[in-house]
């Protein structure tokens, strides 16, 4: 009894499921499982490695079963995931299975043929992805002993951190730059957490979490896309798995991801690899193409000029959520979408704006800033050739349009205010 007191709290009892150690994704450097997330050899980002019971070893049939008869969250896919098989039955928010939508509608609009989809990621608890990756970070922050959830965030990430720590019973405490969108800042604050504005950009923010870190004041910090950060990419492969299972256990030819830091671009491709190598979908060539905007779009830029490096901007765009001028995966963004045959394409807060009404008016999805921005890039990746209209398509709408009311307010008004009365009616032109 004694013995295993010590080795719990030890972290002897720390479950992480498939997931067995960190590797360094630039000198491939293993390291045991802890909320680190540098690689010491190199200071190359880590991740998680896995080594999977089923699939390589020869049964995809069973895998494929298993996860159909799992819960409607994220948590079906935890055999694929670095936490507990039992992870389900612990207090969390529970994202995910989100709704794909056929898009025929804004297909036609678009002069797409091959099929679109929209994946709707808006219907998450907090209304945007960043449900999915504070899922499994909550986990780890649970196997580490980790007492206070806490993040740098462009305004999402500190709402889902909020929510899931009250779920999950932390303490939390989250940084966000002074001059988010109302939205976003009520979003973070109604949960009760403490939120904290910091006069500059989310690159201020989150150079100061890198210092909050190191200092005795972070001891039992976890910073969900800091120092545990290769747990919280690994919620975006959760999307990849989605969106091929609700297409039948196949992957799309073309997807169009929003990029930020670019973690959620990375791993859902990393996400389509491990399903190709598990054998559960059929292995074929698909295309990434990320969406940046104009006012933030280092990777489109580098992209655009053939660069390897991504020199870091200041962010002027209304699409804050993916306001990240200095993309953590801005590198591993490029090499995908160079290696897939797809692309990096930015649009202006014009076309944004354009994209939001658009795929309301088609789809009956309203999207927030960053959905506008996929959408936007999709419909320039049709008009300029760059991406094949005969090939199937799936956009992620990664968030609300409530959240981002500010952006369509000042263009989306009543169509006319009249008397209450049936002749005012008939002289609005509207009958
Ligand atoms: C955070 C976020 C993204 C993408 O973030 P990455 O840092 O690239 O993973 C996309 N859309 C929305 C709405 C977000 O909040
Ligand atoms: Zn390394």
């Amino acid at each position: 009894m004694a013995v295993e007191t010590v080795a719990s709290t030890l972290g002897t009892s720390a479950d992480f499921g498939p997931a067995v150690a960190l590797s360094c994704r630039e000198c491939g450097e293993r390291v045991p499982l802890g909320p680190v997330f540098a690689c010491e050899v190199c200071f190359g980002p880590l991740e998680v490695a896995y080594e999977f019971s089923s699939g390589d070893t020869g049964d995809p049939e069973s895998l494929r079963k298993q996860i159909e008869a799992g819960p409607n969250n994220i948590w079906r896919y935890a055999p694929l995931l670095p936490v507990p098989a039992d992870v389900a039955s612990k207090p969390n928010l529970n994202p995910g299975f989100t709704k794909l939508v056929k898009a025929d509608r804004l297909a036609r609009e678009l002069g797409i043929t091959g099929g679109l989809h929209i994946k709707d990621d808006s219907g998450n608890p907090t209304h945007s992805f960043k449900d999915r990756v504070v899922a499994i970070a909550v986990e780890a922050a649970r196997n580490f002993g980790l007492t206070t959830l806490s993040c740098s965030s462009t305004g999402n990430l500190a709402g889902a951190v909020g929510a899931a720590a009250v779920r999950a019973g932390f303490r939390s405490c989250v940084f966000i730059p002074h001059d988010l969108e109302a939205g976003k800042v009520v979003m973070a604050a109604v949960y009760g957490q403490d939120v904290v504005g910091i006069e500059g950009t989310y690159d201020d923010v989150n150079r100061f979490c890198s210092e909050l870190i190191g200092d005795p004041i972070g001891e039992s910090w976890g910073f969900t896309n800091v120092n545990l950060r290769p747990y919280y990419g690994e919620g975006s492969k959760t999307l990849a798995y989605e969106i091929c299972e609700q297409l039948g256990w196949r992957l799309p030819d073309n997807l169009i991801i929003p990029i930020a830091s670019g973690s959620q671009l990375t791993k859902i491709d990393k996400g389509l690899q491990e399903l190709i190598k598990l054998g559960l979908v059929e292995e074929k060539p698909y295309r990434i193409y990320g969406a940046q905007a104009e006012g933030c779009s280092p990777v489109s830029t580098a992209f655009k000029a053939g660069h390897d490096v991504v020199r870091p901007v200041k962010p002027n765009t209304i699409a804050k959520s993916l306001a990240i001028g200095n993309p953590a995966d801005g590198p591993y963004v490029l090499d995908i979408a160079r290696r897939t045959g797809g692309a990096v394409e930015d649009v202006n807060d014009d076309q944004v704006i354009g994209a939001i009404k658009l795929l309301a008016r088609t789809e009956g999805i309203f999207a927030e800033t960053a959905g506008g921005v996929t959408i936007g890039v999709l419909k320039k990746l049709v008009e300029t050739g760059q991406l094949d209209p005969a090939a199937e398509t799936v956009a992620i709408n990664t968030g609300d349009g409530l959240k981002t009311l500010d952006a369509v307010a000042p263009t989306t008004h009543p169509s006319a205010i009249i008397r209450p009365t049936l002749d005012s009616f008939r002289e609005a032109g509207l009958a």
